[in-house]
């Protein structure tokens, strides 16, 4: 069980005054639950899931993670694939996943499940941004991550690519069972995507709508 208890979240601003990001925010996600967050640009989406993954530990609150403080059994996939110019697409992934025989095995299988083994040895600038996006998948789930935190990561894409994307990203958590916080601004994405959606409000972020949703998902 996720359980995110923010009491604020400031940031100083350039005038030096504190800007309150998120206030009173409280989220339970339950393990293997494909939670998503949608909310206009600017109400602190992204704010949320930088907090949650810990990549911005300085808030009054608190977030846990079966009774922790979420470690290293959380995977991220933000905007941009930000995959490594310099490495090859499998060695991207074994990035995360370790260079044992076990983990190179792993991910040898996870890409090429994904359609990526004619480009296991290609440099990631080579690729269309669909395929890098297919990479920064699968690096996201080759540790098969507790929890899985993903901040718009197909925005800017053709409809098709993206639909693909996401019909791969539910085969993929129905096989893992990852717990999945998404963040959108896209409300359709939202519902195609989540078992569940809630509705941030800006200014500042707080949850003011919390919806279950039962609709069939995309598949491949
Ligand atoms: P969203 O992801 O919903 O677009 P963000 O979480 O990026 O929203 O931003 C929420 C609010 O916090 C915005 O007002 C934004 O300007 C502010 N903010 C975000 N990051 C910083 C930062 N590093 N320093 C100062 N203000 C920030
Ligand atoms: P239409 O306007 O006929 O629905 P689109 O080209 O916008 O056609 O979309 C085709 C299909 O792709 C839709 O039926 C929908 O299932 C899916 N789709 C499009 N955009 C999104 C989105 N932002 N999030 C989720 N699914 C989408």
């Amino acid at each position: 069980m996720l359980e995110i208890d923010i009491d604020r979240k400031r940031y100083a601003d350039r005038g030096g005054s504190p800007h309150v990001a998120l206030s009173g925010l409280n989220l339970q996600v339950g393990d293997g639950e494909f939670a998503c967050v949608v909310g206009p640009s600017g109400c602190g989406k992204s704010t949320l899931l930088n907090v949650v993954g810990g990549l911005d530990g300085d808030v009054e609150g608190r977030v846990r993670l079966d009774g922790e403080a979420p470690g290293n059994g959380v995977g991220f996939m933000f905007q941009e694939p930000r995959l490594m110019p310099w490495l090859s697409v499998l060695d991207n992934v074994l990035l995360v996943a370790g260079r044992s025989a076990a983990a190179k095995a792993r991910a040898v299988d996870l890409l090429v499940a994904m359609e990526l083994g004619d480009v296991l040895q290609a440099y990631p600038g080579r690729l269309s941004g669909g395929m890098q996006r297919r990479v920064a998948l699968a690096r996201a789930f080759v540790i098969e991550p507790k929890l899985l935190l993903m901040d718009e990561p197909f925005v800017s894409l053709d409809v098709p690519t993206a639909n693909r994307l996401r019909a791969m990203l539910v085969e993929l958590w129905q096989r893992c069972r990852s717990t999945v916080l998404f963040v959108t601004h896209d409300l359709r994405e939202a519902l195609a995507l989540g078992d569940r959606v809630c509705f941030l409000s800006g200014a500042p972020g707080r949850v003011v709508l919390d919806l279950a949703v039962t609709l069939p998902r995309p598949r491949a």
